[in-house]
């Protein structure tokens, strides 16, 4: 690296200008610090040619990231499919829907991966020999995936809740697996107080200004894989609410950089009803977050009752003339349902969070029928699949033979069809 691109970080409240190190709120108003950049540097050093002539991955927008040197955890992380959903939106009466599939994000299924990629490759730069997380679930695999290849030790807090398949996930990279008797607010207190005690490099906690930077890079990829543009509605989940704020933020830094052109857009928030403090507060006409202390819904992944950038997530919102949005359990798997039926994509419920609180924003005139809108779909659906089970059609057991195979299912289904 010749120049800092990177030059601080940033009180989001009061601007004070802080070193590059792992500290997470301003001491003078306990505001969140976020990375500041020389945008007048990057703007005179990439272009869309330059990013294209890259490899495709997450790290070709690295001028717009954290570190100082090169990537060294995650190289391979991003760059996924945006997806031209015209089934989907056929069923649900608009003109254009994209599905940004992070479902198959590398290495562990989820857009958590982008943002330990960066976190991860800060804290080697920082000097971290050990790792950790407060995480509900994505952030817990992909912190133990990306830590193990990296050769470092980590250990991943959760809510002792989660679905099997979040906990294995984690558990078979060998990292230490801390189930907590309580929800999501209470392992997330108990991390800072550890963070701050044994100093280890907490991705979301101490390393918090370097993580949620990687958010950005799904707005970046979703830009350049529409042909260089801005989507005039994007629809992303809320949990922290940190992806929508960085998405809010990704599409401002190419309008800065002269990467793309500035045109209006509207970013919107999904949560699920069980655990919707940002969306309540966003209907309620207030900025104030008011805490879930038992959230209670099948979308885990999400059920965070005190969102740390609740705040800034409406602002960015308002700010656009986005909105917010959220849905029961049941809508949730039939969002789950309609994704995979629709455009064979296999969501998590955070993604069937996300698909049915669109539908619901497409039905009551939020996002218009003859707009144009991208779906943020951030982890795979095997990882939830107790929240399916049972409601999605059964096996037919036959014996291995034609007749059974006639008598029992053909036959049956040429009747039926006609
Ligand atoms: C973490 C997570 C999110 C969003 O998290 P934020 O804290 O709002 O950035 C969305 N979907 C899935 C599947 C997640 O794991
Ligand atoms: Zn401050």
């Amino acid at each position: 690296m010749n120049k800092p691109f990177f030059s601080n970080l940033k009180c989001r409240e009061c601007g004070k200008l802080y070193e590059k190190k792992a500290i997470h709120v301003c001491e003078f108003d306990f505001g969140p610090l976020e990375a500041a950049y020389d945008y007048d540097a990057i703007k005179a050093s990439i272009s869309r040619s330059v990013i294209e002539s890259r490899p495709q991955t997450m790290w070709r927008y690295r001028e717009l990231l954290p570190i100082d040197g090169e990537p060294t955890v995650g190289k391979q992380v991003g760059f996924t499919p945006l997806v031209k959903a015209d089934r989907l939106a056929k069923a649900f009466g608009i003109k254009t829907l994209y599905i940004k599939n992070d479902t198959v994000n590398y290495p562990t299924l989820s857009f958590k991966d982008r943002v330990v990629s960066v976190a991860l490759s800060r804290a080697v730069e920082l000097g971290f020999k050990t790792v950790a997380c407060a995480s509900t679930g994505n952030l817990a695999n992909s912190v133990a995936a990306n830590a193990a290849a990296a050769g470092l030790k980590s250990y991943v807090l959760i809510p002792a809740d989660l679905e099997q398949g979040k906990v294995l996930g984690s558990l078979v990279y060998g990292t230490n697996v801390i189930a907590i008797e309580g929800p999501y607010d209470q392992v997330n207190r108990l991390c800072s107080e550890i963070a701050g005690k044994y100093g280890w490099g907490f991705v979301n906690v101490n390393l918090r200004p370097y993580y949620a930077e990687g958010s950005k890079t799904m707005g970046f990829e979703i830009m350049e894989q529409l042909g260089w543009r801005i989507p005039r509605h994007t629809v992303a989940p809320m949990a922290s609410g940190s992806l929508l704020t960085k998405l809010h933020k990704a599409y401002g830094e190419f309008v800065k950089c002269g990467i793309v052109e500035e045109t209006a857009f509207s970013v919107y928030g999904a949560q699920a009803t069980g655990c919707a403090p940002i969306s309540h507060a966003m209907k309620r006409g207030t900025d104030m977050v008011k805490p879930v202390p038992k959230p209670e819904t099948i979308a885990k992944s999400l059920a965070i009752g005190t969102p740390a950038d609740g705040y800034y997530a409406i602002h960015a919102m308002r700010q656009t003339g986005g909105n917010a949005e959220d849905v029961t359990d049941e809508e949730i798997v039939d969002g789950i349902k309609w994704l995979a039926e629709y455009e064979g994509i296999f969501a998590e419920t955070a993604g069937g969070v996300t698909v049915a609180c669109a539908k619901k924003l497409i039905d009551t005139g939020k996002i218009p029928r003859d707009g144009e809108a991208v779906l943020c779909i951030t982890g795979h659906g095997l990882k939830t699949q107790e929240a399916i089970v049972g409601k999605c059609g059964e096996t037919r057991l036959i014996k291995p033979s034609l007749r059974e195979f006639e008598e029992h299912v053909y036959n049956k289904d040429m009747a039926a069809a006609v």
